[in-house]
């Protein structure tokens, strides 16, 4: 099932390894036909090569809008070589065969990553490109096509293996390579438009994503993964610069995103903040007078779930901070930066890893989430929903005083980061119990409470931080038993989306119980 390669098109925007490549065929006997600035390149390079334009008889035009889309190009590379009529055809028309594509395409991703203007973006869809790939792919029964210049070296062995051509197999994978590659590349174009034209619905969108780190395994050693990104430059885990420590896993990169996503939640300019997170939920987040004390107050929340959490904070790592963070083991701390003093106190810990991000992600700004299910994938807006003081309605008789307020907010917005059912305690800024991901919201309510008590005990307090505190649930009470499990633990203030056909008798139990109860109208499911 061997090909010879007698004549290859090259025409590529990126020109990394094209002369060592153009060499390589060339002394392999192998003719090159090539487009405008690639020509140039492999003639500065001293190699021989015939322009598209004298093989189609037309000169490139339109701002190389038109270079190669002819039927001598696309003949060549579409032709069946064992089907007699293609080859009358071929003969007819004098249509010579095009046996290896080297194309990549218009730079449109990095485009439109450097911000260009509109028409500058839709001047970088490559056209010609993708037609030639597509023609290329769908003939690999004879032709090769490489996209990516890290298959240069992978052509070229295969060639060598191949008496100077190349394998079915080979080929097969380079099609289909191909065909994920002007997949990608539609899929961006379509995505970039879709921002541009302020179409906000998740209806009818390409889901686009690049290949940019195969991992060393998924969430467990057995199953394989990578990571993909879609290009975009917001601040967060795939755009991160990493200082130290072996690369990010799978579950890394997830519980980071999390950390991140939810430290966003705090600016800066409102004071430290920090959040650890396990398994994707906060075991603690707090606010704090320094970074130090922020994260001191969110590891006081769950000492015992904090050990190989992740760290997240919304303001410079400094040296205090760094220090107190190698107290125990962490897998990842994640901040907008880190000053020299403690990036030296984490060089130590060879395990630590070590991210900035430049700036906190903007946790308003429109984006989609997907979710993979069996035969498909869910598409839906990212939760950027949040509540105003406007938006909250006082249900019960007391109102919550000022502090509470302050409290039940900070609650309501790490409710929105927990797996429901959610349910959060919270005293003086900094959470101090967490419920998360159970299947009913009362036990959330008791779980939470339980941990508390649990580090009451460790920390030889009295007693535990839920007296006095504030809870938030990420969604209605469907009963008062929940409710009343959070006054049982010492909450004096709720606040929860309402709506239970129930509200009634929830309300009457928070009366009852001398709390303040706040309804926002909006609920922050998480799964
Ligand atoms: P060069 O640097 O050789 O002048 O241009 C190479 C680029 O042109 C490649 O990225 C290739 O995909 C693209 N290209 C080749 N043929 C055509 C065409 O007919 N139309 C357009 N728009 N791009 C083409």
């Amino acid at each position: 099932d061997s090909r010879p390669i007698r004549r290859a098109l090259l025409s590529v925007s990126d020109k990394t390894g094209l002369v060592e490549l153009g060499q390589a065929l060339s002394t392999r006997g192998v003719e090159l036909l090539s487009t405008g600035g690639t020509a140039t390149a492999l003639r500065d390079a001293g190699l021989d090569v015939i322009d598209v334009a004298e093989v189609t008889g037309f000169p490139e035009m339109m701002d190389g809008r038109v270079k190669t889309l002819h039927p001598m190009v696309h003949g060549g590379l579409l032709a069946l070589r064992d089907n007699p009529a293609h080859q009358a055809a071929m003969e007819q028309h004098r249509i010579g065969e095009i046996d290896l594509l080297v194309v990549n395409l218009y730079p449109f991703e990095a485009t439109v990553a450097a911000g260009a203007d509109y028409d500058t973006c839709i001047e970088n869809i490559d056209i010609g490109g993708p037609a030639m790939i597509r023609a290329a792919a769908k003939n690999h029964a004879f032709v090769s096509v490489v996209v990516d210049t890290q298959d240069y070296n992978a052509l070229l062995a295969d060639m060598d293996q191949n008496n100077g051509g190349t394998s079915a197999e080979f080929r097969r994978q380079l099609a289909q390579t191909a065909y994920a590659r002007t997949a990608s590349y539609d899929a961006a174009v379509s995505t970039w438009m879709a921002d541009a034209i302020g179409a906000t619905t998740p209806r009818r969108r390409a889901i686009k994503g690049t290949l940019a780190q195969t991992l060393r395994y998924g969430e467990n050693p057995h199953q394989q993964a990578a990571f993909y990104t879609d290009g975009s430059d917001r601040p967060g885990v795939a755009t991160a610069t990493q200082h130290q420590g072996k690369d990010l896993s799978y579950n890394n990169i997830n519980d980071t995103d999390a950390a991140f996503e939810l430290v966003s939640e705090f600016a800066p300019e409102t004071g430290p903040a920090c959040a650890i997170i396990k398994h994707a939920n906060p075991c603690g987040v707090a606010r704090g007078t320094s970074l130090k004390q922020a994260y001191q107050r969110a590891f006081d929340c769950d000492r015992t779930s904090a050990f190989g959490g992740i760290i997240a904070l919304n303001q410079p790592l400094d040296k205090e901070t760094a220090e107190e963070i190698t107290g125990i083991f962490t897998e990842v701390v994640i901040a907008p930066d880190a000053d020299a003093d403690a990036r030296a106190v984490f060089a130590a810990k060879k395990n630590l890893r070590l991210l900035t991000t430049g700036g906190l992600a903007d946790p308003r700004a429109a984006a989609l989430t997907v979710r993979q299910v069996s035969g498909g994938f869910l598409v839906q807006d990212k939760d950027t929903g949040f509540v105003t003081s406007d938006d909250l309605k006082v249900v019960t008789k007391r109102a919550p005083t000022e502090q509470e307020l302050v409290d039940l907010m900070f609650a309501w917005t790490v409710a929105k980061h927990v797996k429901s059912n959610a349910i959060i305690y919270v005293k003086d800024g900094a959470t101090v119990g967490v419920g998360a991901g159970q299947m009913s919201r009362v036990d959330s309510t008791r779980i939470a409470a339980r941990k508390a008590v649990d580090m009451a005990d460790a920390l030889g307090l009295a007693a535990p931080l839920t007296q006095g505190s504030v809870v938030a649930s990420d969604a209605f009470f469907p009963f008062a038993d929940g409710l009343v499990t959070a006054a049982e633990a010492g909450a004096t203030a709720l606040i929860q989306p309402g709506g239970s056909m129930r509200d009634d008798e929830v309300i009457a139990a928070a009366d009852e119980a001398g709390l303040a109860m706040i309804f926002t109208g909006m609920r922050h499911f998480r799964h």
